[in-house]
């Protein structure tokens, strides 16, 4: 299978999303994970479907297949600098709608984190 440029940045997030969600399992003795969910913010420059690609293709045959992936996709918003102005934006910095200017604090929008693991709980049941 061969990925585009465009995904390789979503694989290599992919990634080490798997990994965060798996050392998460291993603190809460999940013995499945069965659903993660993750934030991912407009301005993070992540293309959500090709997040879901590269998650879905890295977890086929692992124990992690079937999976549910929940992307919460939050939208930028910003605080204009020079008016206060409070500004939802698309997935790129706009000009302020009131004063034009183009200098934002941002609130919201560059966010990439792990929010949830839910899984199997490990059955207490040691062998000796
Ligand atoms: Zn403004």
């Amino acid at each position: 299978m061969t990925h585009g440029v465009e995904q390789m940045h979503e694989l290599a997030i992919a990634k080490s999303i798997i990994e965060l969600a798996k050392n998460e399992a291993l603190e809460h003795r999940l013995e499945q994970i069965t659903e993660i969910g993750v934030r991912v913010g407009a301005l993070s420059g992540i293309n959500c479907d090709a997040l879901r690609f590269s998650l879905d293709a890295l977890v086929v045959d692992t124990s992690l297949e079937g999976m549910k992936l929940i992307i919460d996709e939050l939208p930028a918003k910003g605080i204009c600098l020079k008016c206060n102005h409070e500004h939802v934006m698309g997935d790129f910095i706009e000009e302020c709608p009131v004063c034009k200017g183009l200098a934002w604090k941002i609130l919201q929008g560059e966010e990439l984190e792990l929010v949830h693991v839910s899984g199997v709980d490990k059955e207490e049941n040691k062998q000796h």
